[in-house]
């Protein structure tokens, strides 16, 4: 649980405690028998076709129409929404090699109809919900309520909460504590046993230079996490200013954040417990809503930075498109030490062969005289151990040099052995990526066993929206207006454990009440099954509440 913030961080906004974060850790499920479905599958299929429609309209109720075969994604692999997969998109590829690095697969998906990417589970032809007549949602209803019933009464505990990482994951790396025999000195000479070596071993960096496509000397290591990093980062800047400001964000009457939304709940609650104010912006297929990002940023010299999770976001799946990371690289900011944290979390994280390309930042920013912008984080929490992984951050040589000034005050000697033994481990970046496609194996058939159920009973409905990841840790659903938290309340009371409704907004408010954060990681994939039929029940049942309302 976080602490009460000390008040030197901006005084004119009181900083804040952060809420209690949404989803402790979870001790593991109880091993239960395998969970059988229950049948008939498909509630929502009406035994007669709708007649009469109703006289509104659903509000951002998506439609389920697929692109246009042969419309065009401008460039990365775009969020990859239900109905931006359907096949025939073709997609504009853009290839990342990197010196010394066997090239990664950075191809775009099959383009060739024959081959859809994702099996299509149900080909009935579908009504959407808006168009039935009361008598028709009704009956519906009382269908969904006594499958609820069912469902309740089987007293499930299932967890889909936090994007952790499953113990077949993490045994994968479990040779990470076969430290060899005396190998404790780094390529340097730093004895990895001893105080020193602050910002990192050289042959660390090296991995991480070319996970950022970055040079190795503008690489620091740090910890075992990095949103540890994020929050230091965030921390000097309030007590210090960054380069090229003039005061401490700190000292000054406001400061605020950009935070493209829906978003990383934890990204959010850091700027809440330094009472940094935040502006939610939309996020889209290709990233945020450019043109009102551009906006704020010229106008208002207290927006001094944005939360960006480039690939595979959390919780959508999008990758920014190179013409979004160019515009964040180009555009015309107010404030002079506005700064981008750039959390490429799920920089390796690719379910799929052909994985999604991301610019690079930091060369588009040099390119474009903000060389200072960026700030770029990740960790191996998510390929060797969460929580006893490797973090590190990428910046501007002017950046990297302010971040040591300050490092040496902070530690005399972080943890090199556990350097040491992921280099021995992974050997080089190469052999990071070949151990994610292993992680990949057994994420994919999770990732889509849930949209494939939200596929088989709610598409064509007009009641709910999805994501299908190409990457990352999560699935993002989106109901009609104002019924996610029923959802999530249905849920939990029929024993699915989802992430709270609103988590992935400021503040924890969803606008529009609809967003859900799915995370398919954990739980063996019969759990998930289940626990997604139950998901689909219930956002049929809050969404037929809501028609007859
Ligand atoms: N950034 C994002 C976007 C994440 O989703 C997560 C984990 N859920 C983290 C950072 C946390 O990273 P770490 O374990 O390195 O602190």
């Amino acid at each position: 649980m976080d602490e009460p913030v000390p008040p030197v961080a901006c005084p004119a906004v009181p900083p804040r405690v952060a809420p209690p974060l949404p989803c402790p850790p979870v001790p593991p499920l109880p091993v239960a028998p395998p969970l059988a479905p229950l049948v008939p599958p498909c509630p929502l299929a009406l035994p007669e076709p709708p007649r009469a429609p109703l006289p509104r309209s659903i509000e951002g109720a998506p439609s389920d129409a697929p692109l246009q075969a042969g419309a065009k994604v401008t460039s990365g692999t775009p969020a990859s929404s239900q109905e931006s997969v359907e096949r025939g998109v073709s997609i504009r590829l853009r290839s990342v090699t990197l010196e010394g690095v066997p090239p990664v697969t950075k191809i775009g998906r099959p383009t060739d109809p024959a081959a859809p990417p994702f099996p299509v589970l149900s080909t009935r032809p579908m009504s959407e919900l808006s168009s039935f007549s009361r008598p028709a949602l009704t009956e519906l209803g009382q269908k969904l309520e006594a499958r609820y019933a069912a469902f309740k009464a089987r007293g499930l505990s299932l967890d889909m909460t936090r994007g952790k990482p499953s113990a077949e994951q993490l045994d994968l790396a479990n040779d990470l504590w076969q430290m060899p025999q005396g190998a404790f000195l780094a390529k340097d000479g730093t004895d990895g046993r001893n105080y020193g070596g602050l910002d990192g071993l050289p042959e660390m960096k090296e991995i991480f230079a070319a996970l950022f496509q970055a040079p190795a000397a503008q690489v620091i290591i740090g910890g075992n996490s990095s949103l540890q990093i994020m929050h230091d980062t965030v921390v000097r800047a309030v007590t210090h200013g960054v380069p090229g400001g003039s005061e401490p964000w700190g000292k000054l009457p406001k400061a605020r954040f950009l935070c493209p939304s829906p978003g990383y709940d934890r990204h959010f609650a850091i700027c809440e417990h330094f009472g940094i104010e935040m502006l939610t912006v939309e996020l889209g297929d290709e990233g945020p809503n450019m043109d009102h990002v551009e906006a704020l940023v010229a106008a208002d010299p207290t927006i001094k930075g944005m939360w960006c999770v480039p690939k595979y976001v959390n919780p959508t799946g999008t990758t920014y498109s190179a013409r979004v990371v160019d515009r964040l690289a180009a555009m015309k900011t107010a404030a002079p030490d506005f700064r981008l944290f750039w959390d490429n979390a799920y920089a390796i994280h690719d379910l799929y062969p052909e994985t999604d390309a991301l610019e690079n930042i930091l060369t588009a920013c040099k390119a474009a005289g903000n060389e200072n912008r960026p700030l770029l984080f990740a960790s191996t929490s998510k390929v060797s151990f969460a929580g006893s992984g490797i973090s590190a951050m990428a910046s501007s040589p002017t950046n990297i040099a302010d971040v040591k000034k300050h490092l040496g005050f902070q530690t005399i000697g972080p943890d090199k052995l556990n350097q040491l033994r992921h280099v021995a481990f992974f050997k080089d970046y190469a052999g990071m990526v070949r151990h994610m496609a292993r992680h990949a194996e057994i994420l994919r058939p999770k990732f889509e066993a849930v949209t494939e159920i939200f596929q088989s009973e709610l598409g064509g409905k007009g009641i709910a929206s999805w994501t299908k990841p190409r990457g990352g840790y999560f699935v993002s659903l989106d109901t009609l207006d104002g019924c996610a938290k029923e959802v999530v309340s249905l849920a939990n009371q029929a024993g699915v454990k989802l992430t709270a409704a609103g988590a992935t907004f400021p503040y924890g408010k969803d606008p529009r009440d609809r967003n859900i954060r799915v995370a398919p990681s954990l739980p063996p994939l019969d759990q998930i099954r289940v626990a997604m039929e139950i998901v689909c029940v219930c956002v049929g049942l809050a969404s037929v509440r809501k028609l007859l309302a």
